[in-house]
């Protein structure tokens, strides 16, 4: 028979208890034992719901408080030495709140320290523990906790499957320096790691566990050689342990990895082919014939309903190759889809009849490998026959595919995609129209979201507040923003976004094709959950979005008011997209809706308009070889967004980051006239950027970090300002925050902002 498992599954809950109870624990409303009892009958339930629905294994493992690579460093016995665990690890169990320490910086017991660095795992967009490594790092096993699991799991009575971040990737995500602050090589340290992975194993089979998932998502990558040959190192050292090891490959194909895999000396091989399907084939061919392949066909990182009946005979040939060799599996952890679909009641039937979420996936999961043996129960088949329906009407639905929009979509020409003049001339045109002076200072858009602005946005939704109360407030905070960016002397001030809850979800909420879940929350950090929009149909602007906001902003000064929206890559990348056609086709579509806001900010007076695209980089692909076509459809659609407006009409764009190095001609493609970027943490990485190519356009390189509470020194800012300048011509430098303004207090802008408009005119006196 087919065997039927997840790689893993969401640990928030299905009413994210757990970011509850953890935070509850934070702040010492609950003790220990009662987040720990809480974290319990979690696993419980997921394992529960696991048998449930049919699946063979549970997979243990996937539990984590805060996160699951924090706890393989934990497992490792890897804390760095700020956190003073050198006790707890001698004694092999570091304490919950040392992890809570490393992850947040401080946690309810011990001393605080600087947290972790936290970066983006792999292109998810959940957010892991980036493990610290130095040389001459020695490791130890220091948390009984994965056995305590096994455990719990077994008393239960489930058939067990442990699941574990592999050795390679653990270290691969994490990131090794010396005293003396330069990288050093992570492999020297990959001895000391197996030595306790050993140990691991070999506890887990005196437990009775008889498969291990080592994941091993580096395989999806570009890897030097010195990583493929530390591969077949690892794992020959690892074979010798008494446990059968399933390699988990995710996210991607295996490439030019896929010999590497399929030769290592394991039990079995996960690959994922919903992302990858392509490499089914090459994988059966080379599969040496004792060794178990997981076939990941459900897929875990989206929310759609799986087509069981087409994958039944897709897989066909596999079942039939393999036998009983085959397993069926998510191609991912769930850990990237919501809970449940089922507390979804609003949600119309439609649509949610086209839906599953991390529950049903389980059902679906369980189906296939019955269908595939045949021997799927009279519920089961009639589940195919519901999927197969839903589908259909999946397929036919009037309001997925709508005509005016593939109408536009045939009509988009070279000119759609290109600003009329070149940004030299635009420069002139624009600096007739904008009057601005030498280093014009701008917001990247939003400004503190106060208490009171939450608590109407609240009382609003809740129906307590009325549309035209709640918008006269919110025309009153207009007010008082523009009011307080005048007084400051702010050039080009914005109208602060207080009507903004997110900067997805606010456009999303406004134009048809996008749905929104009430409860489809997924763990993004630690206890930080957000609800991605739905993107299931075609994307058509009713009426226009952000009109009236800004012509409002705009009629209370003779300033130029910069209007505010966010980019198709971003409202593209922060959402779930419909799998039925390429991604770029559905980016092309948001990007004409964008374009008539955009046409339509023009027309009410709005001088400049700002798009900003913070997802543009984190979009990707996972293989270098893939970047330059991402590239390419990305800048198209911003361009195709942005390109709709005469030439005096001024673009801007903002980036979180400042890492263009590699990408710096694609962000210079976007021929946006301004774009604003983060570089006030790192003065010396913009300088990188811009060391070998001549950045054509305006640029604002942030002069203020707002991620920190201290209020930035004028003299600071003016010498961060010479530095760009020495890269670039000054009339083309703009002086502004690094970022929006919104989880700051008033406090802490105004006297910022004050020095910021003061080092600008430093900058004027000393250049002008
Ligand atoms: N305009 C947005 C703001 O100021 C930009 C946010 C972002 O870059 N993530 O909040
Ligand atoms: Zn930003």
């Amino acid at each position: 028979m087919t065997l039927a498992h997840v790689i893993g599954y969401p640990r928030i809950g299905a009413d994210r208890e757990l970011k509850r109870a953890t935070e509850a624990y934070w702040q010492g409303d609950i003790d220990q034992q009662a987040l720990e009892a809480i974290g319990r009958d979690l696993r419980l339930a997921n394992w529960a719901a696991q048998r449930e629905a049919g699946l063979d294994l549970v997979t243990v493992g996937d539990f984590a408080f805060y996160d699951q690579v924090l706890d393989v460093s934990v497992l490792l016995g890897a804390v760095p030495a700020r956190f003073g665990a050198e006790e707890e690890v001698a004694r092999g169990e570091v304490a919950l709140d040392t992890a809570f320490r490393m992850a947040r910086g401080r946690a309810p017991s011990g001393e605080p320290a600087a947290a972790c660095e936290m970066t983006k795992y792999f292109d998810t967009n959940y957010h892991y523990l980036v493990p610290e490594l130095r040389p001459g790092q020695r490791f130890r096993l220091a948390s009984s906790r994965l056995f305590d699991q096994v455990d719990e799991a077994r008393s239960a009575g489930h058939p067990v499957k442990v699941a574990l971040t592999g050795p390679l990737t653990w270290l691969w995500l994490g990131k090794g320096r010396s005293d003396a602050g330069d990288d050093f090589d992570r492999l020297a340290l990959l001895d000391g790691v197996l030595d306790v992975y050993v140990e691991v194993l070999q506890r887990l089979a005196g437990q009775g566990v008889e498969w291990v998932q080592l994941d091993e998502t580096a395989l999806v990558q570009d890897l030097p050689l010195a990583w493929r040959q530390a591969f077949e190192r690892a794992y020959h050292r690892l074979q010798a342990a008494p446990v059968r090891l399933l390699l988990a490959s995710c996210f991607g194909g295996l490439g030019d990895n896929l010999s590497l895999a399929v030769g290592l000396p394991v039990e079995g091989l996960h690959i994922d082919v919903v992302r990858a399907p392509a490499q089914l084939e090459a994988v059966l061919d080379r599969l040496l014939p004792h060794k178990v392949l997981s076939v990941g066909a459900i897929d875990g990182r989206n929310v759609w309903r799986a087509d069981l009946a087409l994958l039944r005979e897709r897989l066909a040939t596999a079942r039939m190759r393999l036998g009983e060799r085959l397993w069926i599996a998510t191609s991912c952890s769930l850990l990237h889809v919501p809970v449940d679909l089922a507390a979804e009641t609003t949600l119309d039937a439609e649509l949610g009849s086209w839906l599953a979420f991390a529950r049903q996936k389980l059902d679906e999961t369980a189906a296939l490998a019955r269908l595939l043996d045949g021997r799927a129960t009279a519920a089961e088949r009639d589940r195919v026959e519901a999927a197969s329906r839903a589908l259909q009407s999946r397929r036919e639905a009037p309001r997925l595919h709508r005509p005016e929009v593939a109408e536009r979509m045939a009509g988009i020409t070279a000119a759609d995609i290109r600003r009329r003049s070149p940004f030299a001339e635009r420069a002139v045109a624009q600096q007739r129209h904008l009057a601005l002076p030498l280093f014009p200072t701008t917001t990247i858009g939003s400004f503190p979201q106060t208490a009171e602005i939450r608590a109407d946005r609240r009382a609003f939704k809740a129906g307590e507040l009325s549309c035209e109360a709640y918008e006269a407030r919110m025309r009153e905070e207009i007010a008082r923003v523009v009011a307080r960016q005048e007084a400051l002397g702010i050039d080009m001030p914005v109208h602060g976004e207080p009507e903004r809850n997110d900067m997805v979800e606010y456009f999303g909420e406004q134009l048809d094709g996008y749905a929104f879940t009430r409860f489809g929350w997924v763990q993004s950090y630690g206890t930080r959950c957000v609800k991605p929009p739905i993107l299931f149909g075609d994307v058509v602007r009713p009426a226009a979005m952000t009109v009236r906001w800004s012509e409002y902003a705009q009629s209370l000064t003779a300033r130029p008011m910069k209007g505010m929206l966010t980019g198709p890559v971003t409202l593209l990348q922060w959402s779930f997209v419909r799998d039925d056609q390429p991604r770029e086709t559905t980016c092309r579509q948001i990007a004409l809706a964008l374009r008539d806001e955009v046409v339509d900010l023009e027309a009410a007076g709005i001088r400049a308009i700002q798009i900003d695209e913070p997802a543009l980089r984190e979009g990707l692909p996972l293989r270098r070889a893939e970047w330059q076509g991402y590239l390419d459809w990305a800048v198209e659609c911003f361009r195709l967004a942005a390109s709709g407006v005469r030439d005096e009409t001024q673009i801007h764009t903002h980036m979180c980051y400042s890492e263009f190095n590699d990408i710096i001609e694609s962000i210079a493609a976007l021929d946006a006239d301004v774009i604003t970027i983060e570089t006030s943490r790192s003065a010396m990485e913009l300088l990188d950027a811009f060391q070998d190519f001549a950045y054509p356009n305006a640029i604002g390189p942030g002069v203020y970090d707002i991620h920190s509470p201290n209020i930035p020194e004028v003299a600071w800012m003016v010498a961060l300002m010479e530095k760009a300048a020495e890269r670039i011509p000054v009339e083309r430098l703009w002086v502004n925050p690094d970022c929006g303004l919104k989880t700051r207090g008033w406090a802490e802008v105004e006297p910022a902002l004050a020095n910021m408009v003061e080092a600008a005119r430093e900058l004027r006196r000393r250049h002008g």
